[in-house]
């Protein structure tokens, strides 16, 4: 096990993504026949430069693309990433299809010590800051890898996962068995290592042996090298699932619950829900709504540690408000979009861990998802500009652009939105959560009484509404 010295957090401009680009696309047929699939138009883009677009913004800046089919296309088109500030290098698959993990492996030279990787036909728009995030984490922990995971109930495909509250307890795409009701979601993380040869020799042997065992169905492989008798690993044909299935059997792969659905590609009914999708979310305007979270979706908690009213510091103190839900679909239902923008101070400040908050806001949107209630986005603020006396998680402490009042939260989404923001509304209870509306230039909706000593401080900044609650929001917006 790793301890807190050497395992060093990485942000993502410091981390590597590997791209799978190399599939056939062979259900696209009437679209790949002369484009690889990353490089299907998708609203007179390439469908890759949509998804390159998330993770820019998330601020990732080298990319290793592992390439195969139509490869010259994709490397004419994209380059050396500098037309777009960002570091492109490729690695070429063989001639022989090595599949997921094979492909993987033969760009072992190219890989950095830890790395990223996702799927070039899949559009995955997810928190990869907490992606990060619950890697290192779990690496504190011992786990060698992450795994995005998200709570299918079979929508999608057939669930995999078995979870036990926030952890993996068993993936496997083989063998389906009762309890899988995630689903893997397509972005992983790894440490290098565990595509070294000895790790693969490992784990292939292993398999090897358990496909004599019939109660064992691991899955099976062929590895070129068993065949020929040839000495290079280089080349070994395997499915990255088999590795995935053994570090989950293993406790060594961590997870980040996802909650949003992704997009593929696959089919040509798939591309075309995609396309509906871009043509909504980046070529239509909408408004948004900014919600606030304690005191407006869920109940401020009493914090026995410092005797006052707080945001809740664990899953148990977490109670949403009943309405939250409903005045959520309203909003929705009117074509708004919903983000959460929330300060959680508290990892920061010694009382809780950033991996709780994380816990806290996942555990939310999935109830409110099976209320019906989806949300575009979360984004939190969990840092504080001073060190505390209980401060464990150091990097959270910093003069950010994100704490409210400051307006940082709201114009997160900027970028990867058509945000109508002249006609969109920021709701909270808070002074903060109104300067922070006000300096965005939406307009604002205050819950609560404006006699408490807080509203004086909204000086001259008032609110455009005060209602009682979320329900009297989505009344008054709406
Ligand atoms: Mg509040």
């Amino acid at each position: 096990m790793m301890n807190a010295e050497e395992v060093r957090f990485k942000s993502p401009e410091d981390m590597q993504v590997v791209v799978l680009m190399g599939g056939l696309g062979t259900r696209l047929k009437e679209f790949t026949r002369e484009c690889p699939k990353p490089l299907v138009d998708v609203e007179g883009r390439p469908f890759f430069d949509y998804s390159l677009k998330l993770l820019m913004h998330h601020g990732f800046r080298k990319f290793l693309f592992l390439i195969g089919y139509r490869a010259e296309m994709i490397e004419e088109y994209y380059g050396d990433g500098s037309r777009l500030g960002i570091s492109i290098t490729y690695c070429y698959d063989g001639k022989e299809l090595l599949g997921t993990g094979g492909a993987v492996k033969r760009a072992y030279d190219h890989l950095e010590d830890d790395f990223l990787l996702m799927y070039g036909d899949s559009f995955m728009d997810i928190d990869y800051e907490e992606t990060l995030y619950r890697y290192f984490e779990g690496r504190l922990r011992g786990m060698r890898a992450l795994m995005t995971v998200l709570k299918n109930g079979n929508r999608f495909d057939k669930s995999n996962v078995i979870m036990d509250g926030t952890e993996i307890k068993l993936y496997n795409k083989k063998d389906i068995s009762p309890g899988m009701d995630y689903i893997d979601y397509g972005v992983c993380v790894y440490e290098k290592s565990l595509f070294s040869d000895d790790y693969i020799n490992g784990l292939l042997g292993r398999e090897g042996e358990a496909d004599n065992d019939p109660d064992n169905k691991t899955g099976t492989l062929t590895s070129d090298s068993d065949q020929s008798g040839n000495a290079d690993h280089q080349n070994v044909k395997f499915d990255i699932a088999v590795l995935q299935n053994r570090l989950s059997i293993d406790k060594q792969i961590a997870a980040h619950i996802v909650t949003k659905r992704f997009y593929e590609i696959g089919s040509p009914t798939a591309l075309n829900e995609f396309r509906n999708y871009v043509k909504h979310r980046f070529n239509e305007k909408h408004p948004a709504v900014f919600l606030d979270r304690d005191g407006v979706l869920n109940e401020i908690v009493f914090n026995d540690d410092i005797e006052q009213m707080d945001s809740p510091q664990k899953l148990s103190q977490f109670k949403a408000f009943p309405e939250a839900a409903d005045a959520i679909k309203a909003f929705r239902d009117k074509g708004y979009y919903i983000f959460i923008v929330t300060n959680q101070p508290g990892a920061a400040k010694g009382k809780s861990q950033l991996k709780t908050l994380y816990d806290i806001n996942t555990m939310f949107i999935e109830q409110l998802s099976e209320q019906g209630a989806e949300v575009d986005g979360v984004y939190m603020c969990p840092h504080y500009p001073k060190m505390c006396e209980h401060t464990k998680e150091k990097f959270l402490i910093k003069k950010c652009d994100c704490r409210k009042p400051k307006p940082g939260l709201l114009f997160k989404p900027k970028d990867i939105y058509n945000i109508d923001y002249d006609n969109s509304y920021m709701i909270g209870d808070s002074f903060t959560d109104i300067v922070a509306g006000n300096a965005a230039g939406v307009k604002t909706v205050f819950i609560g009484e404006l006699k408490c000593d807080a509203c004086k401080r909204l000086c001259d900044v008032e609110p455009d509404h005060i209602v009682h609650n979320v329900s009297e929001a989505a009344k008054i917006v709406l």
